[in-house]
């Protein structure tokens, strides 16, 4: 078998769900592209002994390498650095050059402030950062606390990585984790594992299965993972690259059995092919939203460069400004209701004329849990997106709460732009 890894996240507000892990994800991911399994990731609380257990049950399963994140800050929870000392039998150790480092970003960084802490607080907290377990590496620091690489000192045991909490501190110092000599000489029996994406829009997941069953036989090599996520199918496969051909004669068979359902096999995203159409068709696109309330528009400009080709978006949730800002006519409004196909494409229209884009969403629908009407339930929802090349409409009954019908609201209307501006 591979290297193999074991991740330990602290942080008893992790724990608890009152920030969400973001760190062992990644990290997971990292170690995958780099050809590691991994064995699993604990996440622990605050608290020395559950910080020694996660260790030692990760040791005892055999793996080659730890990776941590967090408690390295000077504060009195932060004490990773020191179990990882102890677990692997290396003493603390001042660093006096680290200290002066970490001295003088500290200083930088109340200056910046404008925080004045007394000079004995400050010491004593450069001081706790700058203690190394005796034969271990120091990485970064990127924030004030560095990360470690800590070999075990005497028998059998895999290195600990250790890592800060904050996000971003945590990916700038990995780089340099993976480079270190101890944990190159822990990962040295990897393998490489290619993983790649394939996304279906409109197809049931049984469909899928049924695709696979036929297949059976010619997937040899491949771990395949179907996943169904905000109404599209994603279909994620790991191999090693000697199945490459297998793997590409999946994709042929999807593309055959699956069309333009098929939309994305290099991972591309529906947002990425809708940015990549806009600019392709040199069109720029605007939205008038009433049921997501902006949301769609949103979602659109969450992309850097999104200026070039997004006008702007109205959020039209009366009736009222239906008619004065999308321009809507009152009387169609009476006569076939706000929740209709009628008002979509004039929503598209007018958001097209309105604010001077090529393309024009409209969405009008009942979110809920109120608000249904005879002949209307809730999560029912109109889109129509217009253009002058062609034009989607779209009626749908979503299910789920509030906050799933306007989110898939949103997903539906980026397909409906995808088909629209697809060449
Ligand atoms: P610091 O020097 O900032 O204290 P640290 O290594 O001690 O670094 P923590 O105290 O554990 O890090 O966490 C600092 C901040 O980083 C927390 O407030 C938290 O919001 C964020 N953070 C920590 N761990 C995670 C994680 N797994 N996922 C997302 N955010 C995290
Ligand atoms: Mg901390």
């Amino acid at each position: 078998m591979g290297a193999r890894a074991g991740i330990v996240v602290t942080g008893t507000e992790v724990l608890t769900g009152r920030v969400s892990d973001r760190n062992g994800p990644w990290l997971a991911e990292q170690l995958r592209t780099l050809g590691v399994d991994i064995a699993g990731t604990l996440v622990v609380g605050d608290r020395p002994a559950d910080l020694r257990w996660a260790l030692r049950s990760l040791r005892d399963l055999g793996v080659d390498l730890i990776v941590t994140s967090g408690g390295l800050g000077p504060t009195a929870d932060d004490l990773t650095g020191e179990i990882v000392a102890q677990e692997q039998g290396r003493p603390l150790r001042l660093d006096a050059v680290l200290e002066e480092r970490i001295g003088a970003i500290v200083a930088d960084l109340m200056a910046r402030r404008g925080w004045t802490v007394s000079a004995e607080a400050t010491a004593l907290a450069v001081r706790k950062q700058a203690l190394v377990p005796a034969g271990a590496s120091v990485l970064g620091p990127a924030g004030t606390a560095p990360g470690l690489v800590v070999p075990i000192g005497s028998g059998v045991g895999p290195p600990v990585v250790v890592l800060p909490g904050p996000p971003w501190e945590l990916q700038r110092l990995w780089p340099a984790a993976v480079a270190d000599p101890a944990v190159l000489r822990a990962l040295a029996d990897r393998t490489e594992l290619r993983q790649e994406t394939l996304r279906l829009w409109n197809t049931p997941e049984s469909e899928i299965a049924e695709t696979l069953r036929e297949l059976s036989g010619r997937l040899e090599g491949l771990e395949i993972t179907t996943c169904l996520r905000a109404g599209e199918l994603e279909v994620v496969t790991r191999f090693e690259p000697a199945a490459q051909a297998t793997y590409d004669g999946l994709v042929a068979a999807f593309g055959t059995a699956y069309g333009g359902r098929l939309f994305s096999v290099d991972g591309g995203t529906v947002d990425d092919l809708v940015a990549a159409g806009l600019q392709a068709r040199g069109a720029t696109v605007a939205t008038a939203e009433s049921c997501t309330a902006g949301l769609l528009a949103g979602r659109l400009t969450e992309r850097a460069g999104s200026s070039d080709w997004v006008r702007g978006g109205l959020v039209v949730y009366s009736n009222d400004t239906k008619v004065d800002l999308a321009g809507v006519p009152a009387a169609l409004l009476d006569r076939v209701g706000a929740v209709s196909a009628e008002v979509a494409l004039a929503l598209a229209q007018g958001a097209r004329e309105r604010l001077g884009a090529d393309v024009g969403v409209g969405i009008t629908g009942i979110a809920g849990p109120g608000g249904a009407t005879e002949g209307k339930p809730v999560g029912l929802v109109h889109l129509c997106v217009d253009a002058a090349w062609g034009r989607r409409s779209e009626r749908v009954v979503l299910p789920g709460s509030r906050h799933d019908v306007r989110a898939r609201s949103v997903g539906l209307a980026m397909h409906l732009l995808r088909e629209v501006l697809a060449p």
